[in-house]
């Protein structure tokens, strides 16, 4: 699996459609301060589910819509579309390719895509769960994240073993059982007392 193209829309200066085709291997994106490079890197951490807006370096999310310049009005939605090429069926699809796409509209809406298909940001992080690819995981390093990593206390520094040995997916999906097992609870007291009630 690899990003084979993103397309940008509206998603900070990319205020036009733009699309990048990478090749498998190695590429570098080079070009004068202020041009974009970071807020490419930005946008590909916005489809895998970025919630933060102060890591994107904004103080609220609609700061990732295009908000203007001089001679260029702003507009309302931000469309990022990743697109990945899955012929080593890397990611549990059946499809060579696999699109991720998020929109956020400045009324505060937004919207998760795979392959076109409407879903939860939920099942976007399910898909990408151990496979290295996640908003979280270290596939994206930013500037000064790797000193971070040295300064980290043990157990934060577990997490990066467990997310290359994959067992972050495991404890995601324990949490979620906890939670519904507590949510059980709750239902089964209630109906206890009804049957109190009743009796
Ligand atoms: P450097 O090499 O200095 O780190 P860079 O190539 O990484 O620069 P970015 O930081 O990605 O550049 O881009 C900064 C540019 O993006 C600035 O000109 C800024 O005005 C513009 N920008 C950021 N957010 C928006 C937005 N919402 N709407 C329009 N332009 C934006």
């Amino acid at each position: 699996m690899y990003l084979s193209r993103i397309e940008m829309t509206g998603f900070k200066s990319f205020a036009d459609k733009t699309v990048i085709e990478f090749d498998q291997g190695m590429t570098a994106v080079v070009g004068p301060n202020g041009s974009g490079k970071s807020n490419l890197s930005e946008a590909i951490r916005w489809v895998l589910g970025e919630q933060s807006a102060k890591s994107l370096r904004g103080s609220r999310m609609e700061d990732v819509i295009f908000n203007g310049t001089q001679d260029r009005k702003a507009v309302n939605i931000a469309r990022v579309t990743l697109v990945l090429n899955n012929e080593d069926r890397y990611l549990d699809m059946d499809f060579s390719e696999v699109s991720l796409t998020r929109t956020y509209h400045r009324n505060g809406e937004s919207k998760y895509y795979i392959n076109n298909e409407a879903v939860r940001l939920k099942d976007i992080v399910n898909l990408l769960l151990d496979t290295g690819l996640g908003k979280d995981s270290f596939s994206i390093i930013s500037q000064g994240q790797v000193e971070q990593i040295f300064l980290n206390k043990p157990e934060e520094r577990r997490t990066i073993f467990e997310e290359a040995a994959g067992v972050q997916k495991y404890q995601y999906r324990k949490t979620e059982a906890e939670r519904k097992l507590e949510k059980s609870k709750d239902h089964l007291s209630r109906v206890k007392d009804i049957l109190h009630e009743l009796s």
